[in-house]
């Protein structure tokens, strides 16, 4: 039996969530095109016959703005000290010396493998000068080229993965996907949603807490809060007429529907929570330890 703790890294939008998700063949971990989509340490538990790998996927890193940003580099810190394996994702398309700066002052104490993502938006020339180009890092012991969107190559990359993974017991129950609660992952959907249906600074000053979840015998029944900055903003979470929150609560609750398998009824809620962000109480209320 092998068993054991592989961390991604990387630039946000590297695709590190999109990988995550491809690696376990489930949706755990939310996905935008906008960066800093993702906020704390999501462990990923896939368990086959002979092996049992965690896989963490990390927040982008990033030089921090507000507390939320140290919380969420401290989950960073937080993966980097227990992995027996770093996946070093890099956005083939994407400007390689930056990624190249962030790995080297990461100090790894893990073998890292490199992985170019986005093969599909490259041409094969610059992928082979990108492959050249991380070879001779010295934190590299090899390169590996996928597409977690498209899931090319997730499977050689999971065979690569498993060469280095240490003999042992399983650390997690095998039906165990994640360390995260049912609540965690609700609050992320909603999350996802007003990542993809708000503009400019709505996503990055808002958060979602879950304050109740009821299973009851047909549905489940859960109320969330969405918190935000400012006044101005729940104007905008709301939309005129509460058409915008109508919107985010029908797409929300389609998206916890298919997660759970079941039928879910969902209230929305908005409170006003200023500089929550920079905030060590409220921080510590919505989950960022
Ligand atoms: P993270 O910030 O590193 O977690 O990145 P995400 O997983 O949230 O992905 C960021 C964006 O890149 C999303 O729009 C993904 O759909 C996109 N993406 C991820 N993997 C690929 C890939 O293999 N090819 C392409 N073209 N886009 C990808
Ligand atoms: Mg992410």
């Amino acid at each position: 039996m092998k068993a054991g703790f592989v961390s991604i890294f990387g630039k946000p939008n590297a695709g590190k969530s999109t990988l995550l998700n491809a690696l376990l063949g489930e949706k755990l971990a939310i996905v935008s095109p906008k960066v800093q989509t993702t906020r704390h340490r999501i462990k990923g538990i896939l368990t086959q016959p002979g092996y049992q790998v965690i896989f963490s996927d990390t927040p982008g890193i990033i030089e921090p703005k507000y507390k939320l940003h140290e919380k969420m580099m401290h989950a960073v810190k937080g993966s980097l000290e227990d992995a027996d394996l770093a996946l070093l994702l890099v956005a083939a398309d994407d400007r390689l010396e930056e990624s190249d700066e962030i790995f080297s002052s990461l100090r790894l104490k893990a073998p890292a493998i490199v992985v170019l993502n986005k093969i599909d938006a490259v041409s094969a020339a610059s992928l082979e000068a990108a492959i050249r180009f991380f070879k001779e890092k010295d934190y590299c012991k090899e390169v590996m080229a996928i597409s977690a969107l498209h899931r090319q190559h997730i499977d050689e990359l999971l065979n690569k993965v498993l060469e280095y993974m240490p003999e042992g017991e399983p650390f997690f129950e095998e039906d165990n996907i994640s360390d995260l609660s049912t609540r965690f992952f609700v609050a992320e959907l909603v999350r996802e949603r007003i990542y993809t249906l708000y503009e400019q600074e709505i996503p990055y000053e808002t958060t979602v807490l879950v304050a109740s979840f009821e299973e009851k015998t047909t549905l489940t029944k859960i109320r969330a809060e969405i918190i935000v900055q400012r006044e101005s903003q729940k104007a905008i979470i709301l939309g005129e007429g509460g058409k915008m929150i109508k919107r985010l609560g029908t797409e929300a609750r389609g998206a916890i529907e298919e997660f759970f398998g079941r039928k879910v009824f969902l209230e929305l809620f908005v409170k006003v929570r200023p500089k929550w962000r920079d905030n060590e109480n409220f921080l510590k209320e919505y989950g960022y330890q």
